[in-house]
């Protein structure tokens, strides 16, 4: 561990008593089918390195909602696409090129893309939460996609994805499709936080929400569930 990821990770849980704190255990060595609990799932494979994290987390955030969607008589319209991709040599979206150290959803497609290399060079810095809050953030937005939300500001919709992202983490948490190791908890505030906006311009067309902001729509998601959201 560095000590600039050490900083960050004191940076989060001295957040935690004033923001948001997760009360439940969230992922990591993610083993789908859940052999402690007997969460069975569709996805195969376990998260034990990057490319297996990342499978695995859009898996089962896809299987989240395809069972959250059919409770309330509807269906769940999976993700057409899931690109990897490396610096600039992404798919544009609607015409807008992709960026470099970037993941987003596209609606022109219904697709997710993300720079592998970035993603990676993160889950290696601080931890596999990263993918298990950026992958089930972008698929927040396939979902706010089919359910036609609207939103005056773009960081409205940016912090309602944050929320779904903590509520479909602790929902699969909860059926036993993913289980938990010590230390998580803060991996995950970190990796949001890390997310936020240098500045704290929320009008802006780009803007996601302050480093505080996004701690905690996730962890109010993770806490009180989608509905809430
Ligand atoms: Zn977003």
């Amino acid at each position: 561990m560095t000590r600039r990821v050490l900083a960050a990770f004191l940076l989060a849980v001295t957040l935690v008593a004033s923001c948001g704190t997760l009360t439940g255990a969230p992922p990591d060595r993610a083993q789908p089918g859940g052999a402690a609990s007997g969460g069975r799932t569709p996805c195969d494979g376990v998260g034990d390195d990057f490319p297996g994290d990342v499978k695995l987390a859009r898996c089962l955030t896809e299987w989240f909602w395809s069972r959250r969607f059919q409770e309330s008589g509807e269906t769940y319209r999976p993700i057409t696409r899931f690109v990897a991709y490396r610096g600039s040599g992404g798919p544009d979206c609607g015409g807008q090129p992709a960026v470099p150290e970037n993941a987003f959803y596209c609606p022109y497609g219904h697709f997710i893309a993300y720079d592998a290399a970035w993603l990676e060079a993160m889950y290696d810095r601080m931890g596999d939460g990263a993918v298990y809050v950026v992958i089930p953030h972008e698929l927040g937005h396939a979902v706010q996609a089919q359910l036609v939300e609207d939103f005056r500001f773009n960081v409205e919709r940016e912090l309602q994805a944050d929320c779904y992202a903590g509520a479909s983490l602790s929902g699969l948490i909860r059926v036993g499709a993913l289980s938990a190791e010590q230390g998580d908890e803060e991996e995950l505030l970190t990796n949001i936080r890390a997310a936020g906006d240098p500045t704290d311009v929320w009008w802006a067309p780009d803007a996601h929400g302050s480093p505080e902001l996004r701690q905690q729509y996730f962890a109010h998601g993770y806490n009180e569930g989608v509905g809430t959201c």
